[in-house]
């Protein structure tokens, strides 16, 4: 299956990179010169724009930051958008974490071109995204769905059916508000037992394994030096970057005040994150956030 794919970032890169193993034919393209230069590098083959990546492509995958840069994709920014570029019947899957609204916005727009159209959100972090163990939270038909299933089988272990077009993201920013206040509420627990002479890694076992055990503590740990191969353990480079989830707690707040949801601690949680970013971190993995904490 002739495959292309959008943007080659920490997530996408590493995506990308599976499909192209597991046999399929892809052509690649990201704004950035060194994702492209690094992921040719790795074997993946280069088009010079998302126009030339997407001729003849039966599916398009796509994996940008947020919803500006997935609406001027595909609908276009005054000039025509890469819909009118995509052959009729072809399907496109936007992995990307954006507004409900806009992937609804999407939807719309491929139906009308005749092209599918999936919102196919992702949980697991890069280190999912490196081993295929990502969770994809899909929105849109169950046909389209089945469709797309022998790929993200190829990128992901879980694969959940959340509901019609942006469903995908509505799970999607649910899960992230929690992700986001857990974090904070990990860190907070670290850096108090560390105040008063514990041993960081004695206690994340002992927290692991106990009442607070979560996802941090098993696969994530905030503190340096903690756990090997985690953002903290490599002054917080790559991984998930806290203006992402700064964004992604936005949209969370935006959506409890549409449907008139009471989220106070996605709130606070929000507000930490955009501190923390305006202190000069928004590149920094997510989990630095302990670095408020910390002394
Ligand atoms: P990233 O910033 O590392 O990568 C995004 C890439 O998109 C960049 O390389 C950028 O150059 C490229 N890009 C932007 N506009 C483009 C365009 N028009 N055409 C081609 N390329 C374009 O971000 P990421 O960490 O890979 O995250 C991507 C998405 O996945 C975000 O929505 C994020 O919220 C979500 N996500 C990230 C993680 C994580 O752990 N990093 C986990 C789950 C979900």
């Amino acid at each position: 299956m002739k495959i292309a794919f959008i943007g080659l970032g920490n997530m996408g890169g590493p995506m990308a990179h599976n499909l192209l193993k597991a046999g399929h034919e892809l052509s690649a393209f990201d704004l950035s010169a060194d994702a492209c230069r690094h992921w040719a590098s790795e074997g993946l083959p280069i088009a010079t724009s998302a126009a030339e990546a997407v001729r003849d492509a039966e599916t398009v995958i796509s994996m940008l930051p947020a919803s500006q840069h997935v609406e001027a994709l595909y609908l276009g920014n005054g000039a025509p958008g890469l819909l009118t570029q995509i052959a009729p019947g072809a399907l496109v899957i936007d992995s990307s974490t954006i507004a409900a609204a806009t992937s609804r916005k999407l939807a719309a727009a491929a139906a009308q071109a005749q092209i599918g159209c999936l919102d196919a959100p992702v949980s697991g972090g890069t280190g999912g995204a490196i081993a295929g163990t990502l969770t994809f939270m899909v929105g849109g038909t169950a046909w389209d769905l089945e469709r797309a299933r022998p790929l993200l089988e190829r990128m992901g272990q879980n694969i959940f059916h959340a509901g019609e077009a942006g469903a995908g993201q509505t799970a999607k920013i649910c899960n992230n508000m929690l992700l986001g206040i857990l974090m904070i509420g990990t860190s907070e627990a670290l850096a108090l037992g560390v105040a008063n002479g514990l041993d960081a890694k004695v206690l994340s076992e002992i927290m692991r394994r106990s009442s607070g055990g979560n996802w941090a503590l098993e696969k994530y740990n905030p503190m340096p030096g903690v756990m090997e191969a985690t953002p903290a353990s490599r002054a917080y480079a790559g991984g998930f970057g806290t203006d992402l989830m700064l964004k992604d707690l936005g949209l969370a707040q935006d959506n409890a005040a549409a449907v008139r949801a009471a989220t106070p601690l996605g709130g606070l949680a929000r507000s930490l994150y955009a501190a923390h970013s305006l202190a000069g971190n928004g590149a920094l993995d997510f989990s630095s956030v302990i670095r408020m904490f910390s002394r």
